[in-house]
């Protein structure tokens, strides 16, 4: 295992995913039923933004500093702006970064609960350090390998919430890992809501992938949203990146579509820069 986030932390990719994340948590409060996320690959929780790993790839220049600067007064950002600048108090550069679980940890009410698994054994315990350790309805499994839970933590007691998958795609079996846990996940909790973020590298391995998940059994509608920020050029590193969202919250679907141009103009790094959804498995 030899990714490590904090050399990502609030690029692009992380703010296409969480702004998205953040959409999804809002509509999951105006039910006044508790909900439940499994973060099956959580990270460290709190990233760095002027340490060294950050800073020599300085991809949060590209990412999170350009978007709080462009999208400020988009209401459908304000949420998540919100708190990314709760974790700068006064400053005026970004020092830190939430990831996914300082994320959805900031929209539990009494009574939701978040399960966060990690297996890199440096980056669990850095996690189990943070605050999330201390949380009391966060749970931190770590280091716990995230498909293992998605067997072992479903169906939830809450019965309603979101299931995060958010793996690093190091190993060449990780879409075929994904399509296998989609397939426990849903056999456990049908209607739960499963979010998978994935790199867009090879569009034959994409489209591969779209066809694995749509040919599961009694899979339910399942939406695609995906962002290029440039042309492809592999010298110049990730272009573009997608969700999977099985049982998509409504008001996501909504939302993504005033989303994904706004992310596409204020992230674009070049004239090839695009966005697109559509749905994958009809309702
Ligand atoms: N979801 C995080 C966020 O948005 O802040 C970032 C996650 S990062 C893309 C992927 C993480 O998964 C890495 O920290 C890596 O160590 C961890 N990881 C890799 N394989 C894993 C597995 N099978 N189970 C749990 N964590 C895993």
């Amino acid at each position: 295992m030899n990714y490590r986030h904090i050399f990502h932390a609030g690029n692009f990719a992380d703010v296409f995913k969480h702004l998205l994340q953040a959409r999804a948590l809002e509509y999951f409060q105006q039910k006044n039923k508790p909900y439940f996320v499994l973060d099956t690959h959580g990270g460290i929780g709190y990233y760095d933004l002027q340490g060294d790993e950050a800073v020599r790839t300085a991809e949060a220049e590209q990412g999170i500093v350009r978007f709080a600067e462009q999208a400020a007064d988009e209401p459908l950002a304000k949420q998540y702006l919100r708190i990314v600048s709760g974790l700068n108090p006064g400053s005026e550069s970004l020092c830190y970064y939430p990831g996914s679980p300082v994320l959805t940890s900031e929209f539990l009410r009494e009574g939701d609960r978040l399960v966060v698994c990690e297996l890199h054994k440096e980056d669990a315990e850095t996690l189990k350090q943070t605050p999330l350790g201390r949380h009391q309805q966060v749970q931190v499994l770590a280091p716990v390998n995230g498909y293992e839970a998605v067997r072992s933590q479903l169906p939830p007691i809450e019965k309603r919430g979101l299931v995060l998958i958010d793996p690093p795609f190091e190993n060449t079996s990780e879409f075929d890992d994904v399509v296998d846990a989609l397939k426990q996940g849903l056999k456990r909790w049908k209607s739960g809501s499963f979010a998978v973020w994935y790199p867009i590298k090879d569009e034959l391995k994409t489209a591969a992938f779209h066809r694995d998940v749509a040919a599961l059994p009694g899979i339910p509608k399942t939406m695609i949203m995906e962002l290029n920020i440039r042309t492809n050029d592999e010298r110049k590193g990730l272009h573009g990146c997608g969700f999977l969202w099985v049982n998509p919250p409504y008001g996501v679907v909504q939302d993504s579509e005033q989303l994904l141009p706004l992310l596409c103009k204020t992230l674009a790094q070049d004239k090839g820069a695009n966005f697109h959804s559509r749905w994958l498995v009809g309702e």
